[in-house]
């Protein structure tokens, strides 16, 4: 057997017999998921919706299926480089055309969930990473940084979004840290457990929303609205996050899935 055939062999022989653990790291999608909300004037993305075409009915006597509404970017989803003004002049850059190893990494899990209770406008600095980097190893090329906030646990949209009249509290990265993720050490993206890459109070910083801004611009990946994150180890886990194939999408709702090593 070749050496590729054995390790495509031995990965199966792992989730299917036990010794991996396939962790989804998906919210459910329904009408009351959480989406972000822009303050006026700009334009706002629909909910998630349902629309019923039958079920086992005179519509369809022995099938049932539905329509389906949302935005791109609702509930658990993928943001395309192309979704910044940033990323919108890189070749491959839409859900469609992304060369599709590179939806598939190993992950760096940086828990600062006890910082995150303590401060909901805590902010991920590169010198956290940096500290990180100390017990768990450099982060390598092509690897997915998830950080674990535990904010997914906040149970409805009111407390997710944690809105006030100054916009959002959530948590999200310095803009200084951004640029050494993207650039510095060549990763596919982040993955967050708040609704969007950037800190609620983003839009105050400088550049604005620096995830967006430098991620995308260095076409990097965005992962919003993941959980369990606290189920995965700081190193060792692959993560899969292949978008929807939906030809010049910005973005779009995905199930993401994690190997763990047991
Ligand atoms: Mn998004």
């Amino acid at each position: 057997m070749s050496t590729s055939l054995q390790t495509l062999a031995q990965l199966v022989g792992g989730i299917v017999g036990g010794g991996i653990r396939v962790v989804d790291l998906t919210v459910p999608l329904e009408p009351a998921t959480p989406v972000i909300q822009l303050p006026p004037p700009f334009a706002n993305s629909k909910a998630f919706a349902l629309q019923e075409i039958s079920r086992y009915d005179e519509r369809g006597p022995a099938w049932y299926w539905n329509n389906i509404e949302c935005g791109e970017h609702t509930g658990t989803h993928f943001d395309a480089p192309i979704h910044w003004v940033t990323g919108k002049d890189y070749a491959n850059n839409a859900t469609h055309n992304i060369p599709v190893d590179r939806f598939i990494g190993p992950a760096c899990v940086i828990d600062v969930a006890a910082k995150a209770k303590a401060d909901p406008d805590f902010l991920l600095t590169r010198e956290v990473v940096e500290e990180w980097e100390s017990r768990h190893g450099r982060i390598p090329a092509h690897a997915w940084v998830l950080i674990r906030t535990d904010w997914s646990q906040r149970k409805g949209a009111a407390a997710y979004l944690n809105a006030g009249a100054d916009g959002s509290h959530t948590p999200g990265f310095d803009p200084k840290c951004v640029p050494f993720l993207a650039k510095e050490r060549d990763i596919l993206g982040v993955g967050v457990e708040t609704v969007g890459t950037d800190a609620g109070q983003a839009y105050r910083f400088d550049p604005t929303f620096p995830c967006h801004t430098i991620m995308h611009g260095s076409n990097k990946f965005g992962l919003a609205s993941l959980t369990n994150l606290d189920q995965l180890p700081p190193v060792g886990a692959v993560v899969f996050a292949p978008p929807l194939k939906i030809v010049n999408g910005s973005g779009s709702p995905l199930r993401v899935l994690a190997l763990v090593p047991a």
